[in-house]
């Protein structure tokens, strides 16, 4: 059973009910989903509800419960497929919570009229601040002479103990120049580092210009950087884009960080590159299967392991919420959301 939140009247009737009140129906699929007061301000013009506990919705609850919303609040951990979309006839905006969207299958929205929101922006720093926390992590062993520190280990210090990376004047190579990789541009201009990029969408000279940045190819990169970090969208040409080929044209004193999505590196191969020294170290916050890691990841030493926390800062999940209530609200007014994903669904859209 799900919880209701909304008041009892908040439900949308239909006409042949005669009631007066109407309002549209929010489906929340977590109810701890943190930022604001999200929930609490969604009731205030909409019927709302959301999961009854802490758990995520199992599939067969999710598909239940989707039969009578106008609107979805999902997360990137679940599959907004055509199935789901059938279970939802009057379904006429889906609200990611998140910036990426490749758990949502926009085509099948976009077939049915159905809108499909993210919260791009607003994760920008929060993202970037994460992934370069991986490369100093990464580079400075950090993880591991923390461990050394606290376990008691440390009896006396020895300059040629830990010796370490440099990231102050090296070479950066980001891969997908979008909103996250401009923001790792600007972290690595503090650091001296000279910064190649690869985007099959190029920048005009002068944004290069401008941001001191140098455009390689995708193998030209892979093979000059000593930090290659990835800022890329998860979808069909992504998907294991830095595989056992892309790992075996770095350099071995290089560094993979992956704070875009699990699926852009083909982990079984990163794992067997990390284990027989291919490349020097990787930074991950994402993985193929989350939560579960693939067999061996979590034994290396050269590897600095995050769960999935890069748009997890206070702020950044406020501006989510806020996001993705202004997407909602607008959305089911029949407005143009800010944030939409599928214009193509407005020629269909659902509700109008
Ligand atoms: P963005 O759309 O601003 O930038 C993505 C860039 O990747 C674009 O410039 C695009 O042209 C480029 N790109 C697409 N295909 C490419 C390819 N094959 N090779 C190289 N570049 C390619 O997106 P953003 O806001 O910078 O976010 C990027 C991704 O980061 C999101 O799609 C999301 O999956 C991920 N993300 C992860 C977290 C996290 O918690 N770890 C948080 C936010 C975003």
């Amino acid at each position: 059973m799900l919880a209701v939140l909304a008041p009892a009247h908040a439900v949308c009737y239909s006409r042949e009910t005669r009631q007066e009140v109407c309002v549209k129906k929010v489906l929340v699929t977590y109810r701890d989903i943190p930022g604001g007061r999200l929930l609490e301000e969604l009731e205030e013009s909409f019927g709302v509800t959301t999961s009854p506990t802490s758990d995520y919705l199992s599939r067969a609850q999710l598909m239940d419960a989707v039969s009578d919303v106008h609107g979805l609040v999902s997360l990137l951990s679940e599959r907004i497929d055509g199935e789901l979309m059938d279970a939802a006839p009057h379904l006429e905006l889906v609200a990611n919570y998140a910036v990426g969207y490749n758990n949502v299958d926009v085509e099948a929205a976009t077939e049915r009229g159905i809108l499909v929101t993210n919260t791009p922006g607003v994760v920008t720093d929060a993202t970037a601040d994460l992934a370069w926390a991986l490369v100093m992590s990464v580079a400075r062993d950090i993880v591991i002479v923390d461990r050394y520190a606290r376990s008691g280990s440390w009896k006396e210090w020895k300059p040629e103990k830990f010796i370490a990376a440099d990231v102050t004047g090296t070479t950066l190579g980001v891969i997908g120049m979008g909103r996250i990789g401009r923001a790792m541009v600007k972290r690595a201009a503090g650091f001296d580092m000279s910064v190649l990029y690869y985007d099959p969408a190029r920048l005009d000279a002068g944004t290069e210009q401008s941001l001191g940045v140098r455009y390689v190819s995708f193998e030209e990169l892979l093979a000059l950087s000593d930090f290659v970090t990835l800022h890329v969208p998860l979808d069909s040409d992504t998907f294991h884009l830095i595989d056992a080929a892309a790992l075996a044209k770095m350099k071995p004193t290089a560094y993979l960080i992956n704070a875009s999505r699990g699926s852009v590196v083909d982990e079984k191969a990163l794992v067997r590159a990390l284990a027989t020294g291919t490349i020097a170290g990787a930074g991950l916050d994402v993985y193929e299967n989350e939560p579960m890691l693939e067999p061996g990841l979590a034994e290396l030493e050269n590897v600095v392991l995050v769960p999935h926390l890069g748009a997890n800062s206070r702020r950044t999940r406020d501006r989510m919420a806020g996001m993705t209530l202004e997407n909602i609200k607008m959305a089911l007014s029949g407005g143009i959301p800010p944030n939409l994903v599928n214009p193509a669904a407005l020629v269909n859209r659902r509700g109008a």
